[in-house]
């Protein structure tokens, strides 16, 4: 068979499994010649490569002499070749009983000879078969031609194998090239023989002409911020040889605009004939850097005022606390009254108090204080390094520029301050380590002081604070175990109608009945009760079981006795008011008309939503609202008007002074007058004498409540009281005509 015209000689269109279409065309052309190399030296006519690697179809690489349309399936021969049968000759395939029904022999091409090697892959499996046939008989090859198809099938290996390499190198250059890092590529050397597209950003260069040149010459010359840092960097010793890992670094190299940027260098080498190959990869960390300082400015200062916040402070206070022994102390500024400015005048205003407050602290503070935002409404200045015995002048300066007037929103407003200050000096080194909380906590201790003791004050820390809050907590802890053991009580003062002198109302008042002290006073506990989570329930208890007394009460002259409930200010702003009272209602079939909620400046001066909702909607439902200790605190008459109430309560020290007091006299006249006048009731605290309830009868004053008729009683002699003024009521004391007292 003449080699120089092969007749048949074609290219598969697919090719191997590890090439892709552009690789067949290269990768058949190979094959086909060395098919017609092999039926050249086995001199047959007909020869082919086929390929069935795994569970994938066979495939004819290239073929010789055979038509094209022959099913590649067949020219595999499959089942017959692997890796322990490398080679199979078959002298006469009709007498052969496994071939002598193959379409291969009993139809086209009509094959008699065939010899077949199997090509193995990296592995070490079989991929694939190189075989030459013909249709004459032969007894043998030779053993020439045996060592020659050897060969030649060893040969078509190595193709493969390269061919998988190039593809992988190609994957490896594609994913080279899209990567953000810049990546180059140098040869023994140090000649760059590869750079990628974002190495051609970073140094402004084509890849082509970067392409030849010295490392050397392109590094440290591009990276002109630091280019004794980079030529460092690039020759120093690898940290791991075995591995080829250079130490990472951080260089800074100007940017194609200009601008300088912060890259990551990591660098690895590996052994090229004499010398190394190194890869440089670098990675542009410039917008990392500057998201995560974002990240940490976020982290540290307060978005509204600028000032480092408290996590910022306490980094300052700790880092003083562990590194000197200087003089440190902190003072917590709170706003007096912040929560009012925010309920009245907006948050737009709230803020802009807070940016004020913060600059002028900043401007009256020497250099050395570190101001922060604590949060909400309170600042924090650590004093570094300022004698103890200077600080009170500066907490002086702070009280004075926060308390001068403030222009908030077109309208000047003044505003008061506390302090409240722990120096580190004091902190008990003894038994415990100068913490940053426990100074903290201490400073927070003397702020709490500073308002308690009326705010527009500083307050420096003593261990008074300290035993003060501890047996706060303690009586606490009591009042929680009282409640659930049902030690309270509510005892009922009576309210009497001046004009009629009959008991048209009573007040409820708590009780405690102490185990071992007896029966105490809301001065013993009220105000650790109000303060802590129990009030809800108690407030809540207290409803319930004074709807249940008055249900029980008789009519007194014909008319129903009120109830008179006072009231904890979480009770309104916390808890669901309107709930508990329809409960308390439900449960005794109490009219609503009958009961009066006692509320204070507290709840009144602050009404958030929640508590405006609920008091209104008790109010349409029937439930009467008083004002409690009306005229001690802030709440003025003008206020009575924007808040929806039945009855105002003059407080006791008004009633008490006003026989001898002028101005006291004056308040009650002027109360009375205007709460009449806006078709309110009005009722006198603490009437004690004969004199004070004829002053207050002249004045118009409806009703009157005080130990001239009687302390709060308990349940059972109210009964009796009660009883008593419906079955006689002239018999009251107090109705007689009294001579004036002297
Ligand atoms: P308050 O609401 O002003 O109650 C009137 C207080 O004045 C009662 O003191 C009462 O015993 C006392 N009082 C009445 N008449 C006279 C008088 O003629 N002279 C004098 N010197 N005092 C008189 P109490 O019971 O010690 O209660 C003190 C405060 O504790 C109450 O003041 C109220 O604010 C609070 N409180 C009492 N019970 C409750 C309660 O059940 N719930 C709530 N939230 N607070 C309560
Ligand atoms: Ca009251
Ligand atoms: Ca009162």
């Amino acid at each position: 068979m003449p080699f120089s015209s092969p007749p048949a000689n074609d290219v598969s269109e697919r090719g191997l499994r590890v090439s892709d279409g552009h690789d067949a065309i290269a990768f058949g052309e190979e094959f086909g010649d060395l098919v017609a190399l092999a039926a050249r030296v086995a001199d047959t006519p007909f020869a082919w490569i086929a390929f069935a690697e795994g569970d994938a179809p066979a495939r004819v690489v290239a073929r010789f002499g055979v038509d094209a349309g022959l099913d590649p399936q067949l020219l595999a021969l499959p089942g017959t070749l692997d890796a322990e049968v490398p080679r199979l000759t078959v002298a006469d395939a009709r007498e052969d009983a496994c071939f002598a029904g193959a379409t291969l022999v009993a139809a086209y091409p009509g094959i008699r000879f065939l010899h077949a090697q199997v090509l193995l892959g990296e592995n070490g499996s079989a991929i694939g078969t190189l075989a030459v046939a013909d249709r004459q008989p032969r007894p043998s090859c030779g053993r020439d031609t045996l060592q020659a198809l050897d060969r030649l099938a060893a040969l078509g290996e190595r193709l493969v194998e390269r061919h998988a390499l190039q593809r992988r190198n190609r994957i490896a250059t594609q994913i080279m090239q899209a990567g953000f890092s810049a990546m180059i590529i140098t040869d023994e050397d140090g000649q760059v023989t590869l750079a990628n597209r974002a190495a051609e950003l970073l140094f402004g260069m084509r890849g082509r002409r970067m392409r030849g040149m010295p490392v050397e010459l392109l590094f440290p010359s591009q990276l002109q911020v630091d280019p004794v840092a980079a030529s460092a960097w690039l020759h120093a010793a690898d940290v791991d040889a075995a591995l080829g890992r250079a130490p990472q670094a951080r260089l800074r190299a100007f940017g194609p605009n200009g601008d300088v940027r912060t890259l990551e260098a990591s660098r690895c080498t590996w052994q090229l004939g004499r010398g190394q190959g190194k890869a440089i990869i670098l990675r542009d960390i410039t917008d990392d850097l500057a998201q995560q300082a974002t990240l940490r400015q976020l982290a540290l200062y307060d978005a509204l005022t600028g000032l480092p916040n408290r996590t910022a402070l306490v980094e300052t206070l700790t880092s003083h606390l562990e590194a000197t022994d200087a003089p440190l102390s902190l003072a917590l500024l709170g706003i007096d009254n912040f929560k009012t400015i925010n309920d009245t005048l907006g948050h737009a205003a709230g803020d802009s108090v807070l940016q004020t407050t913060a600059s002028r602290l900043r401007l009256a503070l020497p250099a050395s204080a570190h101001v922060g935002r604590f949060g909400g409404d309170e600042f924090g200045v650590l004093f570094a390094g300022i004698p103890d015995d200077e600080v009170g002048a500066h907490l002086d300066r702070m009280l004075l520029v926060v308390g001068e007037p403030m222009d908030v929103a077109g309208s000047p407003i003044h505003l008061e301050a506390s302090v409240g200050v722990a120096v580190r000096a004091e902190l008990n080194t003894e038994d415990s380590l100068p913490s940053a909380s426990e100074l903290i906590a201490r400073a927070d201790l003397a702020l709490y002081k500073a308002k308690a003791r009326g705010g527009r004050q500083w307050c420096r820390y003593d261990l008074g604070m300290r035993r003060e809050v501890i047996e706060r907590r303690m009586l606490e802890i009591e009042l929680r175990r009282a409640f659930a053991r049902g030690e309270f009580e509510l005892h009922y003062q009576p309210q009497i109608d001046l004009a009629s002198g009959l008991t048209f109302g009573a007040e409820a008042l708590l009780r405690w009945r102490h185990p071992e002290r007896g029966l105490l006073p809301p001065a013993a506990f009220l105000d650790v009760l109000a303060g802590s989570a129990l009030a809800n329930d108690v407030g809540r208890w207290i409803i319930r079981q004074a709807c249940r007394d008055a249900a029980s009460w008789p009519d007194v002259g014909g008319r129903p006795v009120a109830i008179s409930i006072n009231l904890f200010p979480g009770q309104v702003h916390e808890t669901d008011l309107g709930e508990d009272v329809d409960a308390a209602l439900l449960e005794t079939g109490l009219a609503p008309e009958r009961i009066e909620l006692e509320i204070t400046e507290t709840i009144a001066l602050n009404p958030d939503d929640n508590a405006s909702r609920a008091l209104a909607a008790l109010r349409r439902r029937g439930v009467k609202l008083s004002f409690d200790d009306f005229g001690t605190g802030f709440a003025s008459l003008s206020m009575l008007q924007r808040f929806p109430i039945d009855r105002v309560k003059i407080d006791r020290s008004f009633v008490r002074d006003m026989l001898d007091n002028r101005g006291d006299a004056a308040i009650v006249r002027s109360i009375v007058l205007i709460s009449r006048n806006m078709e309110l009731h009005v009722t006198a605290e603490g009437v004690e004498n004969h004199a004070q309830a004829a002053l207050l009868r002249g004045l118009g004053c409806n009703a009157a409540q005080g130990f001239l008729y009687s302390p709060a009683l308990a349940p059972r002699a109210f009964d009796k009281w009660l009883a008593a003024q419906a079955s006689d009521p002239v018999r009251a004391p107090w109705l007689a005509p009294e001579p004036q007292d002297g």
